[in-house]
């Protein structure tokens, strides 16, 4: 794998100094152009005698690795695992898996909370994910939906294994993932933050739905059976939860081993990568070279 690094940093200031070069400390154009190549290209500012560089202030301060490897991390972040990275690179896993935490973080403080009104689906779905992640080759995959439907042995954080919570709004196919330490009792909190004032809402017919009619915001709720057969009648689904979840599983496959403390960051990328598609990388990147 070759990554030219020079290309990778004429990119990154052409991102980051896109209305010129400016004094990180003052704010000042008045810029002295002091040298150096590649990573070394410091500055100095006319104005308050500062020096620094490209990357004086950003998430790149400190970066061990160069530039143009930071941006094939973020660009296969959902292709291969840590490890695959690190491999390929040439690194330490320990320094690619701080790069995955680090852009994970970003993509969770970016993230955007949405309310809706319209029609909505809530599913849930459970992953099983340990103290320190998972043995190798245990699958993600919960036993089939079929056996999960027997209300028994439903997943809890304490057994490690973790209700995901999965809201899709029909209209615009906005996603939400919430990973939750217990189902019970979050499900009118979950109308109250995520439905701006009206909401029809398509569930399964687990027991924690019931009271959904009851909530303000609710004007309809239909539950749908999925024990007899009754899968998909007409509008009356959840069809976009189970394709979300599809999806969220693929995802964290590519993961040996997610801790359930880290699982709403793994969910939250997903999300991210769903909600914006490709813009997501672009998102991120602003967010880095800012
Ligand atoms: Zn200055």
């Amino acid at each position: 794998m070759v990554i030219d690094e020079e290309e990778a940093l004429n990119f990154y200031r052409s991102l980051h100094w896109s209305c010129g070069v400016y004094c990180p400390s003052c704010g000042s154009f008045e810029i002295n152009n002091r040298g150096g190549r590649g990573r070394g290209k410091r500055y100095y500012c006319e104005d308050c005698g500062t020096f620094f560089n490209d990357f004086t202030g950003t998430f790149l301060e400190r970066s061990k690795i160069p530039f143009g490897e930071v941006l094939w991390i973020l660009t296969n972040i959902h292709n291969k695992s840590v490890k695959q990275m690190a491999e390929e690179l040439g690194h330490n896993r320990k320094t690619v898996a701080r790069y995955h935490k680090l852009i994970r973080d970003l993509l969770e403080k970016n993230h955007v909370d949405s309310s809706f009104d319209g029609t909505f689906e809530f599913d849930e779905t459970y992953i099983i994910a340990g103290r320190k992640g998972i043995k190798k080759n245990v699958p993600f995959d919960e036993p089939p939906r079929r056996r999960a439907l027997k209300r028994r042995g439903r997943g809890t954080y304490d057994v490690d294994k973790l209700p995901v919570f999965t809201i899709v709004h029909r209209g615009t196919k906005y996603t939400i993932f919430l990973v939750l330490k217990n189902l019970r009792k979050v499900v009118d909190g979950i109308v109250d933050e995520f439905v701006k004032n009206e909401a029809i809402v398509h569930t399964d017919e687990y027991v924690i739905y019931n009271n959904l009619i009851n909530h303000e915001k609710v004007v309809a709720h239909y539950t749908v059976n999925h024990g007899e057969g009754e899968y998909a009648k007409g509008e009356n689904h959840v069809n976009n939860d189970e394709n979300r979840h599809s999806l969220l599983r693929r995802f964290l496959r590519i993961f040996r081993g997610v801790s359930k403390d880290n699982l709403q960051g793994y969910t939250l990328l997903e999300q991210f990568r769903i909600n914006y598609k490709t813009d997501s990388y672009d998102m991120i990147l602003q967010t880095i070279v800012e």
